[in-house]
Formats: structure tokens, sequence, C-alpha cells
């Protein structure tokens, strides 16, 4: 995984002579429009805000946003009905500050969000919130909502229930737990099959998507992907970088992170192809791992 500063040095590098734009250019003319990206932010604070509106306004520029409604067609047609490639923005952790500062930046360029959710952090108690993300591995970085002065960090399920009437709610486990293969059984089946449940019950919808933890590549197990077809997720999302084909496998879609903070040129960086290549070995490693 390449450290923020040296993406940023690299960033620097390209986007003077302006090859990651000519590269998402290239990257176009060799597929037409016909091919997905998904991308991933994590906290998405007020400080960020004109940060991220710009990257939004970039992004609108080059992509058209994807639902679940357009993946479906997408992967069952082959067929996307756009002049630009779709892309699909996802949050990862459900935090506070999504509703508060993405969703209206979301609306106001004209993309669908896709928001995955720990179950039992929406679930706990607000006085427990950032004891909860501190033991669950969730970030507790600039954009989580530390600062809320009544500390609740989490969506809670109303907000959850409003944002999913215009964008996409999924399933980010019961915990935030990685899954390694080294996991307990029965530990691995709560986390995937019973968190499903408890959610759609939360949520009074069916939740056809799942997005996995950690993203570091031994996090990812056969074990794991069985139970999320046991479970019958749809589809489910990984960290791996690569673009969505018609002959992508619904529960191998791959992002590339980006975060509200970064400067315009890293977010161009990272859809220039660049992490695509970086994550190939390791892409193809964990697609074999977890193919049916
Ligand atoms: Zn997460």
């Amino acid at each position: 995984m390449l450290g923020h500063s040296i993406k940023t040095l690299l960033a620097k590098a390209l986007s003077a002579t302006a090859v990651s734009d000519a590269s998402i250019a290239l990257q176009r003319r060799a597929r037409g429009s016909r091919f997905l990206r998904a991308i991933n932010y994590h906290g998405t604070s007020p400080v960020e805000a004109a940060q991220m509106d710009a990257q939004l306004a970039y992004l609108a520029r080059r992509f058209t946003g994807c639902g679940l409604a357009d993946l479906e067609a997408f992967l069952a047609t082959g067929r996307w009905p756009h002049a630009k490639p779709g892309l699909m923005i996802t949050f990862d952790d459900a935090f506070r500050t999504n509703f508060d500062v993405a969703v209206p930046l979301l609306e106001k360029h004209g993309f669908i969000g896709w928001f995955f959710a720990p179950v039992a952090f929406v679930d706990c108690a607000v006085a427990g919130q950032i004891a909860f993300a501190r033991q669950n591995g969730i970030g507790l970085a600039i954009g989580s909502g530390f600062d809320y002065p009544d500390g609740r960090i989490a969506m809670s399920w109303d907000e959850l229930r409003q944002v999913a009437a215009r964008h996409v709610v999924g399933c980010h486990t019961m915990n935030h737990r990685r899954m390694p293969a080294s996991v307990p059984a029965a530990e691995m089946r709560h986390e995937i099959v019973d968190a499903k449940r408890v959610m759609e019950e939360r949520m009074g919808r069916e939740i056809p998507t799942f997005c996995w933890v950690g993203g570091e590549e031994e996090n990812y197990s056969a074990e794991a992907a069985a139970l999320i077809r046991e479970a019958g997720f749809r589809f489910s999302f990984m960290t791996n970088s690569g673009i969505t084909t018609p002959r992508t496998d619904p529960l191998q879609i791959q992002r590339t992170n980006v975060e509200a903070h970064w400067p315009l040129d890293v977010v161009k960086f990272q859809l220039s192809g660049a992490m695509d290549m970086i994550h190939r070995g390791k892409r193809a490693r964990v697609n074999r791992l977890t193919s049916a």
C-alpha cells in the first residue's frame, strides 16, 4: 500500500505533465465508455466540503453516476447507455459526516452514493461510538466526525433509511470485522449472514450489497466469500483497484481509495489507471481465492 505522502509526490509529478488527465482520457478511448469505476471514501467532514465539492465537479465532467439498478443492468446486458463511463462513489463505515456533507454534495453533482454500514456501529449507543470505532478498526482521522459535540459519529438507522430512498445502503459486516480464514466459522457467519438479516430488519428492505473490511490481501478468504454467497448478497465490493466490465463477477467489484481531504491531483492520480497496475497481482490472487 502506498503511503499518502508518496502518492502526493507521484501525483504532483504526474499532474505536472497532465499525465493523469491524459491517462483517464486514454482509458476512455481504449474502452469507449463501456466500463465502470468504483471509488471509496470514508468520513467527509464539513471542513473538507469545499475540497470534496471540487473533486465531485471534476468527477462529474468525466463520469456518469451509477446506482444499483444501473450496475445490475450493465452486468446483465453489457450495455452502458451513457457517453461517459459510470462511477460508483462509495463510503465505508457509515459516518454521520457522510449524511451531513457527502449526501448533499453528491445530489448537487447528480451522483448516487453507496454507503456501507457496520451494523453494530450504527446500533451502538452514542456514548459508546468513539470507543467502538477505536476497538473495531474504524478510523477516527479527519472526516470521521469525532468532534461532534454530542459524540454521535455514526449515521442513525433513520438517517440510513432516508439515504436509501435515493442512494444505496449496503452491509459492511456486523462489527467491522476483517475476514481472514482464521476467524472462527461461527463468528464469520455472525459477521456476514446475521449482519445481513439484522440490517434488513432495521432498514425494512433487501440489502443485496456487501463490502469487505480492511482490504489487505490476508483479510480476504474463501470461507468468507462462501458465506457472502450463502447469505444471498448479490454484489460485493473489494479494494483492489480495477475497472468493472460486463465480465466482472458481481461479487468482485473493485474500488480505488480516495479521501475528501486529498488534493485533486491525488484523486486524478488514483483514477489514472496506475493503481490498477499496482494492484494487478493482488487483485488476481484475491479474485481466484474468492471465486465460487
Ligand atoms: Zn471500513
